[in-house]
């Protein structure tokens, strides 16, 4: 791990979440239980390498833009260090999540207009501070590569052969692929995971440059979808998350709303109570099951990345009805 000075490293001692096998749709998969981190969602693993580094560096003041829990994790992670987090969010952010980033004593800067609004104020602000962008700031990938390294260590040193994985801003696609492939590198592991990247028809940018071979990221406009967490329609990593689902012999895929649901359902009769965006990726499991992409011979792993905790209300509105 980049990180200098283990002394100032912040840390809930997170992480080494569950790794559990379970039937779902025919296939017999590796469940990772990545809602149980401290703030809720697996983006605790980049926000303590970040804030950590943050912290090496001595830096007192961070912007971060997000309107969910990505600023959770980092406003929580600045919180136990004592760093004071700027939060930009978009009006339209979830209540639950803002009263998350509130508690843990962000200041939250409300940006009308759309995600892309936000982005650009933060990104305004961050001239003259620093900024800790999930997205941006690369120290954030070199805590999500923690991903790999645990399931490779979960699975006796072995590696599974698929990774079926949510993307937006590919902050856990990417840390995976560069955890795989610093194993490899390191001559611990011979083979990668071929990943498999699922989004959501209502917003899936990364999808049509991959099934359209687009050599620029087309404009999506953003319908909504009960996959918040996967909203992103201008995601700048964008050739970087092509590149490595290209490399890894895998592929993308896109899953409906009444996938979503069906899944989250299916989910939760299982005992998972997640957010709607962490159905995603096991909804995706009947195409590739269908399109024989997977065989369920195969060890499939599948990261369950969020709490259902923090979106009761949508949950209660959209999926369980009255
Ligand atoms: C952030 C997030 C994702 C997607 O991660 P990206 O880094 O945007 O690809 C998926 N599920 C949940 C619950 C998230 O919070």
């Amino acid at each position: 791990m980049p990180l200098e000075d283990e002394v100032r490293v912040v840390s809930f001692d997170e992480g080494f979440t569950p790794l559990i096998f379970r039937n779902f749709r025919g296939f017999r998969v590796a469940f990772k239980l990545e809602y149980l981190f401290p703030t809720g969602s697996f983006k605790d693993r980049g926000a303590s390498l970040l804030v950590s580094k943050v912290r090496e560096l001595g830096i007192q003041e961070v912007v971060e833009d997000s309107s969910g829990n990505a600023a959770a994790a980092i406003a929580a992670y600045c919180a136990a260090s004592g760093i004071t987090c700027h939060i930009y969010v978009p009006e339209t952010a979830s209540f639950s999540k803002l009263t998350q980033i509130r508690m843990y004593g962000a200041r939250l800067v409300k940006v009308p207009g759309s995600r892309q609004d936000t982005a650009r104020a933060a990104f305004e602000a961050a001239e003259k501070s620093y900024y800790a962008s999930h997205y941006w700031n690369p120290f954030f990938f070199q805590g999500t590569k923690t991903f790999a390294f645990e399931v490779w260590e979960q699975l006796g040193f072995r590696v599974p052969h698929n990774l079926i994985i949510p993307v937006g801003h590919g902050t856990l696609l990417l840390g995976a692929y560069f955890g795989f492939q610093e194993l490899k590198a390191s001559g611990m592991i011979k083979e990668t995971p071929r990943i498999f990247a699922v989004q959501s028809e209502n917003c899936c940018p990364l999808f049509r440059v991959f099934s359209e071979d687009l050599t620029y990221l087309p404009h999506v406009v953003e319908k909504e979808s009960l996959a918040e967490g996967i909203g992103i329609s201008q995601p700048l990593r964008w050739k970087q998350i092509v590149e490595a689902v290209k490399l890894s012999q895998g592929t993308f895929l896109k899953v409906s709303e009444e996938e979503i649901v069906s899944s989250l359902r299916e989910l939760s009769h299982q005992g998972f109570f997640l957010e709607p965006t962490s159905a995603v990726a096991p909804a995706a499991l009947a195409q590739l099951a269908k399109s024989g992409l997977v065989h369920s011979s195969e060890l499939s792993v599948v990261p369950l990345t969020g709490t259902g905790l923090k979106a009761a209300d949508k949950i209660a509105s959209k999926v369980l009805g009255p």
